[in-house]
């Protein structure tokens, strides 16, 4: 999942986007509300985390931009304090959830893993498809209740499939949402994991919808 954070405090960011590599996200930054902004008007994130007070253009004012535009990606403002008129002012703005600094990061991520969940229209941390089994919370996997050991990188792509479970993804959109930048889009490392996951996993759980992408969800006979 690729997420934007937008936080002007230098050393905060700095720990965000460590605890946030480290759990496996692809991590955007900016230090203003204008970079912050059109970053999120031109890049596609899974979520945004976004600080308030921000020079150049302030939290609500880029969150109301964006909505006015019609992005729809889910939002986690961070207050200052623990002002009620600045979470008033967030979520009428359009925001989704809210912390207060300080907070613990931990909770950040818990409620991270919450949002990308609801956009994705799931109700519990775990995620049941057919024989398949993955615990968001912990990052495990297991097939009809035996632990499936995957790397890193197996696992983020895994996850991203199952938050869009039963739609076709394409190779493009898995490069967006899972790689930095820097990666190379026309390698064929996609495939490669694909194949391997699907070796790690029941065969007929990623179909591969021939010009198009990749789709998980149940065998038909699991269903
Ligand atoms: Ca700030």
């Amino acid at each position: 999942m690729r997420i934007l954070l937008v936080e002007d405090d230098k050393e905060l960011q700095r720990l965000l986007r460590k605890a946030l590599a480290d759990a496996g996200y692809v991590v955007d930054s900016a230090f203003d509300g204008e970079e912050g902004h059109f970053l999120g008007d031109t890049e596609p994130y899974d979520a945004v985390i976004l600080d308030l007070g921000l020079p150049k253009l302030d939290g609500v004012a880029v969150l109301e931009k964006w909505r006015k535009a019609g992005k729809m990606m889910p939002v986690l403002i961070l207050t200052a304090r623990d002002s009620w008129s600045d979470k008033v002012a967030g979520f009428d703005a359009g925001a989704d959830d809210y912390l207060a600094k300080p907070f613990y990061t931990e909770e950040l991520l818990a409620r991270l893993r919450a949002l990308l969940r609801r956009a994705a229209g799931l109700a519990a941390a775990e995620i049941e498809i057919g024989p398949l089994r993955i615990d968001t919370r912990a990052s495990r996997v297991t097939l009809s209740g035996n632990p499936v050991k995957l790397t890193s990188q197996e696992y983020r792509l895994l996850a991203y499939l199952a938050h869009h479970r039963g739609k076709v993804v394409s190779r493009t959109e898995l490069v967006e949402h899972l790689y930095d930048q820097d990666f190379d889009r026309d390698s064929n490392t996609i495939e490669v994991f694909v194949g391997r996951l699907r070796k790690k996993l029941d065969a007929g759980l990623i179909q591969t919808v021939r010009g198009l992408g990749y789709s998980l969800d149940a065998p038909a006979a699991a269903k």
